[in-house]
């Protein structure tokens, strides 16, 4: 068989892996290329022919995995997607928006007075239902034959609601191969989701290296870091807090913590806004799919039947709310996204409360260099919100108590339970810049030496 490298090779975006096993031709996800300076519209040039992949299997639901498929589609791929039932509803709500932004791209694009040669938009609406209806769910840990040769499991992986390894049993000449491909980890003892599994006996590991080179600083709880900040910010300072979030996850994990802080009796009343349409509704699909989620938390949505409606939430849904929030005069919480600070409803909020010395932005998650978040998080004075300067008054704090990914550690620990019965013939390092591949690398050779590869992109390998 032949594995090759398409996407996410020494960078973080575009996961995409072709697995050849004689005729048989599978694509492990199909997400569009994020890297900065990637120009948008090569997303729709797959190194291979799509009418002759036979399957699709989709590791979790964000864009960086999936937000390709409907490409795929256009470019004549017939087949199935397989992904988990999660995963499924999420892709509807991020790919839809997907196309949402394409559309708006393109537009903006037509508009400037720039001239752009080959603006077009990748796919539409009504791509992305058509790639919706070929669509099939499995659950974790049910075996699904392929073909006579080819088993596929989905396996838990955390990072967020219905994320899988896809472990593959395949069958050459006799014997059989396991490969593995971890897809984005999560942390044990998330907020919401399942933890990891790390499956055994595995011939080939492909595996991901985001954090590789990284030490989450904060290891505390979330709901303890979410406490501290609010009593500080809120309660203390009678300020505001802020928290960027990306729409699936982290919104999800913040709200919860909030959710159970004050049902508790941890914290005292103080309001919180979210201000994410597309984070509600990812917020209603963690409910209805209890059984991806982890013991703690389907036992609260058995006591209270709702994981993030708490009294002290307001959701924002038009601009008499954003009026009536802004005009509030108490202190306040307010969760919205994106979590890097780039485009979506955060933007208003940061533009109005920057300057406010009484306000403090919490940053829970990872930030690409370039972005506004970034540049905050690094100490920039004075930024440029939307073509305007604005002095930074406010507070930048940062926390990795809600980070999706595993550190170094993390990952670490992982690969030593992946090899606990035996240690793979090849390892592949990808989705990580180079520098975190190598530093992962380097500590996963000292703790089990094996062959471990970071693949360039369109790499190929015969297993
Ligand atoms: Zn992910």
């Amino acid at each position: 068989m032949n594995l090759k490298f398409c996407g996410a090779a020494r960078q973080v975006t575009g996961s995409m892996y072709l697995l050849e096993v004689d005729d048989y031709r599978i694509l492990i996800d199909c997400g569009l290329n994020y890297e900065p300076g990637f120009q948008r519209e090569l997303n729709a040039r797959f190194p291979f022919e799509p009418s002759e992949i036979d399957v699709v299997i989709l590791t979790h639901a964000h864009l960086d995995h999936s937000g390709n498929i409907p490409t795929l589609y256009k470019k004549g791929f017939k087949g199935s997607v397989l992904c988990t039932e999660p995963t499924l509803a999420l892709c509807e709500i991020l790919l839809t928006d997907s196309a949402t932004i394409e559309g708006a791209r393109v537009q903006s694009g037509h508009k400037s007075k720039k001239k752009i040669s080959g603006l077009h938009r990748l796919y539409g609406h009504g791509d992305v239902r058509d790639a919706l209806n070929q669509f099939v769910t499995l659950p974790f840990h049910q075996p699904f034959e392929l073909n006579s040769a080819i088993k596929l499991e989905f396996i838990p992986a955390g990072h967020i609601l219905g994320a899988a390894s896809v472990q593959l049993d395949i069958r050459e000449k006799g014997k059989t191969k396991r490969l593995l491909f971890t897809g984005d980890l999560g942390n044990r003892e998330s907020v919401i989701t399942v933890d990891p599994e790390a499956p055994q006996n595995v011939d080939f590991l492909v595996m991901e290296g985001t954090y590789g080179s990284r030490f989450h600083q904060d290891t505390s709880e979330g709901e303890e870091v979410l406490r501290k900040y609010v009593e500080q910010v809120c309660q203390k300072q009678r300020g505001r807090l802020i928290i960027p979030a990306f729409s699936v996850g982290r919104t999800q994990s913040i709200l919860y913590s909030l959710n159970k802080l004050f049902k508790s009796g941890k914290l005292e009343k103080v309001m919180v806004f979210a201000d994410s349409p597309m984070g509600i509704t990812s917020s209603e699909i963690h409910t209805r799919y209890q059984s991806y989620l982890n013991q703690g938390t389907s036992e609260f949505l058995n006591e209270y039947h709702d994981l993030f409606r708490f009294k002290e939430l307001y959701l924002i849904e038009d601009s008499d709310d954003v009026a009536f929030m802004e005009h509030y005069r108490e202190p306040y919480i307010i969760v919205s996204s994106a979590g890097m600070l780039e485009g979506g409803r955060i933007q208003r909020h940061i533009k109005f409360n920057i300057v406010n010395p009484a306000t403090t932005i919490l940053m829970a998650g990872f930030c690409t260099p370039g972005t506004l978040g970034d540049k905050l998080l690094s100490g920039a004075r004075q930024v440029i919100i939307k073509g305007k300067d604005y002095p930074v008054y406010a507070t930048i704090a940062r926390t990795d108590a809600f980070s999706a990914h595993p550190d170094q550690n993390g990952l670490k620990s992982y690969y030593e339970e992946v090899c606990s019965t035996g240690k793979p013939k090849s390892v592949f390092l990808s989705h990580g810049d180079p520098e975190s591949l190598e530093k992962l690398k380097e500590v996963l050779c000292s703790a089990v030496l094996t062959e471990i590869n970071i693949p360039e992109p369109l790499d190929e390998f015969q297993l």
